[in-house]
């Protein structure tokens, strides 16, 4: 059976494994695995049914639109979605059982007036400053949530916040601050069964941000949320293997230009070989001259420009055939370049190099 064109292959026994790891690592904290943004690129759905069987507690999305998919799909796990605007359905969050993540006194009214009991989860800024209740608003949001919480219209079911991953001190500062908001919810009456600040840099770097539960993203997805240090370096197997097929083998002569505006000439009679991935596909045009790309167990460049649909690479004296692979990056156990080579190369970050691999890409999951 040939392989798709462009294919993003998804490794679900890694993503098991990472999970189970994870869990070992920060037990008796129970474990969410988010899988916002279409899984962080790999595929929601297969991400999550993967998550549950290595042992998620929960699943955690951005969008209610995103929890009411993987419901749609018969994923009954726990979900919370966390980032709502005014069209944000509650009702439907409700009627599916999906905990609502409430950052505003009208965030906790519409949740409080909708049909049914709503879960809800008060997600409190503890310094991050983006969403959340702020810190002088806390008691009032309390008290008012303790009050529908006694009338029977709602469940405080978490407390929660997010890091920013500023620093130790600032790591801690936020720690008490959350502290301080779990002390105020208690006063209030509120008995929340899940408090929660970490994802998995928080989660694997300081045990006490832990509490019940901890928010895995990027690390169940086998990559590293620290800068300089590898996936193999903190036991983790990066789940997705990026390629391609190549389409077209030419030689040239020394001196050719490569793609639009000749930023890259060959320096010899060269190879081309062409890669049908662009930036449409989500492969950053800032790793121009830039990314690793193996091909037959070599490891060469983008050469020039990556346009909106393609890329060259230069083998110079090598050669390849039309219908090799190209392997832009993988587990570099393997030998081929890693997620964290194309962020070095695109100046960015693992998470977004595999989140913004496109709808072209077909997945494959493997086991
Ligand atoms: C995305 C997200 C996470 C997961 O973060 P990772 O660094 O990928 O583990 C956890 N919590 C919140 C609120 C998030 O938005």
């Amino acid at each position: 059976m040939s392989r798709p064109m462009r294919e993003a292959r998804v490794d679900l026994g890694a993503l098991r494994a990472n999970v189970e790891f994870l869990r070992a690592a920060t037990a008796p904290a129970k474990c969410m695995v988010v899988v916002k943004a279409e899984g962080y690129g790999h595929g929601a759905l297969e991400a999550a049914r993967a998550a549950v069987e290595a042992g998620a507690d929960w699943l955690g999305v951005v969008d209610i639109a995103e929890a009411l998919a993987l419901r749609a799909e018969g994923v009954a796990v726990p979900i919370l979605a966390w980032l709502h605007g005014e069209d944000a359905d509650f009702a439907a969050a409700i009627a599916s059982g999906i905990d609502v993540g409430v950052s505003t006194r009208d965030q906790l009214e519409r949740a409080a007036a909708a049909p049914g009991l709503a879960i809800v989860q008060l997600k409190f800024d503890t310094g991050l400053s983006r969403n959340g209740i702020e810190e002088r608003d806390a008691a009032g949001m309390l008290a008012r949530a303790a009050e529908l919480e006694r009338g029977g219209r709602i469940r405080v079911r978490g407390i929660f916040s997010h890091l920013a991953n500023a620093g130790a001190v600032e790591d801690a500062a936020q720690l008490r601050r959350f502290e301080a908001v779990l002390v105020q919810a208690a006063d209030a009456g509120l008995t929340p069964e899940v408090r929660h600040l970490a994802a998995t840099a928080g989660a694997l770097r300081i045990p006490a941000a832990r509490f019940d539960l901890v928010r895995l993203g990027i690390g169940a997805y086998g990559l590293s949320p620290f800068d300089g240090e590898t996936s193999a370096s903190l036991g983790l197997r990066p789940v997705m293997e990026l390629s391609a097929e190549i389409v077209s083998v030419k030689r040239v002569p020394s001196g050719s230009g490569v793609s639009y505006g000749y930023t890259h000439r060959t320096d010899g009679d060269s190879t081309l070989a062409l890669v049908p991935l662009g930036y449409a596909d989500g492969i950053p045009r800032s790793a121009s001259s830039a990314a690793p790309v193996s091909i037959n167990g070599k490891t060469y460049r983008v050469a020039g420009r990556v346009a909106m649909d393609q890329f060259v690479v230069d083998m110079g004296a090598d050669t390849a055939r039309e219908g090799d692979r190209a392997i832009l990056f993988g587990d570099p156990a393997t030998g081929v370049p890693s997620a964290d080579d194309w962020a070095a190369a695109a100046n960015t970050i693992n998470y977004e190099i595999v989140t913004r691999i496109g709808p072209r890409v077909t997945r494959t999951f493997v086991s």
